[in-house]
Formats: C-alpha cells, structure tokens, sequence
C-alpha cells in the first residue's frame, strides 16, 4: 500500500508541475503543490523504513518531511487564493516540534508523546488549510471537495490523537492491527484526494479565465463581439417579455486612421482606451459595452426609451469632442430603438448602421437615430 501510495504522489506530483507549466501564470498554480506531494513520498518511505535506519532519519526526519509536506500544500492553496503566508512563525512552530520530537526520542524516550505531538500537529495543519478552503467560500464542488476532504484528515489526526489516551499505539508504520491500517489507509486517502482536489480548483479556474479572455477584448476590456451579440438576444428576449424598449447604440471613431498615420498606433490604441473608460462613465451598470470593429463600438441600454437614449448618446458624443491634441477624436453615433414585437437583433443592428451611416454622410460627430 505504502509503495502505491508512493507511486501515486509522484503521477500527482507531475501533474502538479505540469499543469503549473502549461496553465497561464494568472490561474496561480504553485510549486508548493508539487513540493508537497515529493516531500510526502521521502517521509513516507522514512517512516517505512522504522527500524532499518538510524532512528534520526525514521523519526525526526520522518516526522518533519510529514508535516512539511502538510505545511506545503497549505501554503500553496494560500498562494493559490492570493493570501500571504505566515512563513516565519510556521516554520518557528515546526522547528518547535521537531525539538520536542528529537527530545522524546533521545532524552525522554517516549513513543506517546512523540505520536501526541506529530498527531496534534497534523490536526492543526489540516485544520487550517481547510478554514482557509472554506474562506475562499465553498461555491464550486472542487472547494467542497478540498475542505471536506481536509476536515477528513483532521479528524482522522484528532481521533488517532485521542486514541492515545486509551490503549496503546502500536510503534511501527507497518503494523498490520486493523485500528493501524484504518487510520493509515484514511491517512493516505485524505493525502490524495485533497491532492486531487487541488487540481480540481486549478482547472476551475483556468476554465474561468479562458471565459473571461474569450468574453473580452484584450486592449480596452470592452466585451467582444461574439458575447454581445449573445446579451443582445437575452435582452431583447426579455425586452419583449416586458413589454419594454430597449437602445442599441452603434459608435465609430471619426478619421481614426488619421489618428494612427499622423500619432501612431500606439497613440491610436490610447484614444481606443480613453474613448472606451470616457463612454463607461456615462454608461449605468446594468448597460455592456462591447468591440465591434476596429474603431467601432457597441452600447447595449436596457429598459431605454428613445428620449433617454438620445441623452446618452449626445452626452457621449459631447464628452469624446472634448478632448485636445494628439488625442483629439470626435465620435459619430447611430441609436436603435425596439420597434415591434417581431423586431431581431439583426434588424436592429442593421438600423443602428444605417444611422450611423448618415451621421457620416451629414459630417461626423453626430448622433442619428435609425
Ligand atoms: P471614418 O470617420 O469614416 O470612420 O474614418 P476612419 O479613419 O475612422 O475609418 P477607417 O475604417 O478608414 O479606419 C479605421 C482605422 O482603425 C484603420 C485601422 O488601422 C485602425 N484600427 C483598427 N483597429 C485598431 C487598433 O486596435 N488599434 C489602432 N491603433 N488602430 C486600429
Ligand atoms: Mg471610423
Ligand atoms: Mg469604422
């Protein structure tokens, strides 16, 4: 069983390392994780090997490449959730114990107090890594998975703890009495599991990355064409159901590409960006914001009316005229209202370009409505 597990911690170990080499460096996968699982395999194999090492490497070694191991894998679900570890005081508190345990092994002989101190300890740091999972808040089954699994371990450490009070432990690792085999097979099982949820949270979590960069355009962080054309459909379904109107406005910079000749691009990509944070000002939360287009934007209002629409549109208008020097740029607006029941999303798009094609036509930094 130990050789298995051992077997088993390393696969998870590279699966570890390799999900943090090839998931992009924002999901935060750490090497802590990785550290963990290698470190438990030593002190597994140390702790196996009771007897035929010299009790320095059985015993201590054994016992701190555990908790270490433990304290690792805390560690890395921390900076996985961006909290800052307590490092120093930690590794003070391991040190502590590793004394306590060398002294129970050496000056005061004393198998006991040394399974107490090394139970106790593993309780505290199950312990606490699993409050940390249920900080982050239990909302996905991977987080569910992590704490449970971690109350698991520490309630195993806790009851083996405790069952020290009553009978005596056996000594060996490799002990084959059935209340040893359950706590070490519960042991294990924690170890992996909790191994495997991690993993779970890590690809949870790429999963949401990869939606936001597919919902977003990278330079200005506007919503991309592709996920406003699918709120466009949800809201005018809904606009329908209500009964209510709802405003599509159509943006396109005017002469950007004299922009981008007489600046440069990188100018260019700036009045992008300042457009897009000026026209989010006048925008409420409930309105998207979206690319269409190079230089073209789309507005998608909720529950507006042709007045209100208008005022919106003006306002932004105005704003973008404001700016001066090489960011100068003026903006020329096609509005679209709900017209019918049986009014799509095409055909509003279709009015809204229309529009805007007029406020081209009649000299730009106009707002029409279509
Ligand atoms: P009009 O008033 O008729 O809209 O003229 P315009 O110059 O704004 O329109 P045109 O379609 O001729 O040019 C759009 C330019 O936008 C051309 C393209 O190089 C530039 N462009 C598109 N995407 C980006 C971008 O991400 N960054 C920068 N800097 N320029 C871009
Ligand atoms: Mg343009
Ligand atoms: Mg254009």
């Amino acid at each position: 069983v130990l050789l298995l597990t051992a077997f088993v911690s390393l696969l998870m170990a590279i699966v570890h390392f390799s999900i943090k080499r090839s998931y992009p460096a924002s999901v935060r996968v750490p090497y802590e994780w990785t550290a963990s699982m290698l470190i438990l395999i030593a002190g597994g194999f140390l702790a196996a090997s009771a007897g035929r090492l010299p009790v320095v490497l059985s015993v201590a070694a054994a016992n701190l490449s555990l908790w270490l191991a433990l304290y690792l894998a805390y560690v890395g679900t921390q900076r996985f959730f961006g909290v800052k570890p307590h490092l120093r005081a930690w590794l003070a508190a391991l040190g502590v114990a590793l004394l306590a345990c060398l002294w129970f092994t050496w000056a005061e002989p004393n198998y006991m107090m040394r399974l107490r101190l090394a139970t106790l300890l593993m309780t505290a740091l199950c312990g606490v890594h699993a409050w940390l999972v249920l900080r982050q808040g239990l909302d996905t089954f991977a987080k569910r998975a992590a704490f449970f699994t971690l109350l698991f371990s520490a309630a195993n450490q806790l009851a083996r703890a405790v069952s020290t009070f009553g009978s005596t432990p056996s000594t060996n690792v490799l002990d084959t009495s059935l209340h040893h085999q359950l706590y070490l097979g519960a042991c294990i099982l924690g170890f992996m599991l909790t191994s495997l949820s991690t993993i779970l949270m890590a690809a949870d979590r790429l999963a949401d990355e990869l939606k936001q960069r597919a919902a977003h355009d990278p330079l200005t962080g506007t919503l991309t064409r592709r996920h406003m054309d699918e709120l466009c459909q949800a809201e005018l379904d809904r606009s329908h159901r209500k009964g209510r109107s709802m405003a599509l406005l159509m943006m396109d910079l005017d002469h950007f590409k004299a922009i981008n000749d007489n600046h440069g691009h990188q100018t260019g990509d700036e009045v992008l960006i300042n457009f897009v944070n000026g026209t989010r000002e006048m925008l409420r939360p409930s309105d998207a914001l979206g690319r269409f287009g190079g230089e073209e934007f789309l507005a998608l209002l909720p529950e507006t009316d042709l007045p209100q629409a208008r005022l919106v549109a003006e306002r932004i208008r105005a704003r973008c005229a404001q700016n001066s020097g090489a960011m100068a740029h003026t903006v020329s607006i096609g509005l679209a209202i709900t017209a019918s029941a049986s009014d799509t999303v095409r055909d509003m798009l279709t009015r809204a370009d229309l529009a805007l094609y007029r406020a081209k036509a009649q000299g730009r930094n106009l707002v029409k409505v279509g």
